[in-house]
């Protein structure tokens, strides 16, 4: 049987990389490519190429023959402290925008089969997630539009760009709306962190009878799924007779401070939270609806959130206990001079 040939952009990234490690074990040929390698895992994909996917010449090279399936992960994005600053607005905007309409159109002109877009619950209207107990965020909701990002204004775009492209160049696509995907191997600190991410690191430095800073007063909730059901959802929707947009997320809704009790839980640290105001965390409540994904694909993440944590979790207190070696090795060095 012909080997499945798979471009997937924003390898370097969290999603791309373990779509990558898992295409992989499944037998295709993948190429990679994003403007960084991976920072945390050695891609196991058959090639790996740095390039920056704003510019035309490097899409043209990289897209350089009819593909069975292309995933367009690559994003200029982060977290709260990336998204809603406004600082990066601009960026966000023409960066992501660019990278999207440069690919759709190699994508029509070497007539690849199938691509996948990632786009955002990020898109669903601010109006809908007041109350943070009963946010509104199904499919059908996303209009009148009211992203409260233009990180969410750009994915609502390109959204559109792809359903455009899909009426009038036959482009099979499909769309996921993913909700907070958080695991092992992504970014964990530096500021384009998601607050899976940054509670962890935050319990993994502190000292037992502590405390760590939740943003926010921490009733604001958010669902968050692991990453594993992430690929599962990615590849049935794949394979479905159906192009979305639909949610990727888990419907376990928590608050902030429920994230973190469960993370201080975990590492067996006896730690209080100090709730701190900060400018933007966001909107007050969202949460994954899941009926439609149940319906289209007959499947829906169901995994518990705490079983996701533990593995994070795990993972980052491995890579913060790196770094204590790290500073501690430099200060001895430091001492010895
Ligand atoms: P990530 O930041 O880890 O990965 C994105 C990758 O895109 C990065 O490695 C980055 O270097 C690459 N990239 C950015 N600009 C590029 C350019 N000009 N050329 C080439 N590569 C470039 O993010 P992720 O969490 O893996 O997310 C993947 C996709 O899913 C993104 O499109 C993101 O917007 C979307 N998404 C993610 C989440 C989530 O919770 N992780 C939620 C909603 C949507």
């Amino acid at each position: 049987m012909r080997m499945k040939k798979v471009l997937v952009c924003g390898a370097g990234g969290f999603i791309g990389g373990h779509l990558v490690k898992k295409l992989k074990s499944e037998g295709a040929w993948v190429r990679a490519v994003d403007i960084k390698n991976h920072e945390y895992a050695v891609s196991g994909a058959d090639e790996f190429i740095i390039g920056d996917l704003t510019e035309q010449q490097v899409v043209r090279e990289v897209l350089d023959m009819p593909f069975d399936e292309v995933y367009q992960l690559a994003a200029d994005m982060g977290g709260a402290g990336y998204i809603f600053t406004g600082e990066n607005d601009a960026n966000v905007m023409h960066n992501s925008a660019t990278i999207n309409l440069n690919v759709l159109q190699q994508v029509v002109h070497t007539r690849s089969k199938k691509i996948f877009y990632s786009s955002s619950a990020c898109i669903y209207p601010a109006y809908n997630q007041v109350d943070p107990q009963n946010p509104k965020c199904s499919e059908g909701s996303a209009y009148p539009a009211d992203p409260d990002s233009d990180y969410g204004w750009e994915k609502l775009f390109s959204e559109r760009l792809y359903l455009a492209f899909s009426r009038n160049h036959g482009i099979n696509v499909k769309i996921a709306r993913f909700h907070n995907i958080f695991g092992p191997e992504g970014t964990w600190d530096g500021g384009k962190e998601k607050a899976p991410a940054a509670l962890c690191r935050k319990v993994a430095y502190a000292d037992d009878n502590s405390m760590i800073e939740v943003w926010g007063d921490g009733k604001q909730t958010r669902s968050f799924l692991y990453i594993d059901e992430c690929l599962e959802g990615m590849e049935r929707l794949m394979n479905a007779d159906f192009s979305g947009p639909v949610n990727i997320g888990s419907e376990e809704m928590v608050t902030l401070n429920e994230l973190a009790e469960a993370i201080i839980r975990i590492s067996g640290k006896n730690i209080s939270i100090k709730n701190i105001p900060v400018p933007h965390t966001g909107v007050r409540g969202r949460n994954s609806d899941n009926k439609l994904i149940q319906e289209k694909l007959g499947w829906a993440p169901s995994a518990p959130l705490e079983a996701g944590l533990e593995k994070t979790f795990a993972w980052i207190n491995g890579e913060v206990e790196k770094q204590k070696k790290i500073l501690k090795n430099q200060m001895a060095m430091i001492m010895e001079k």
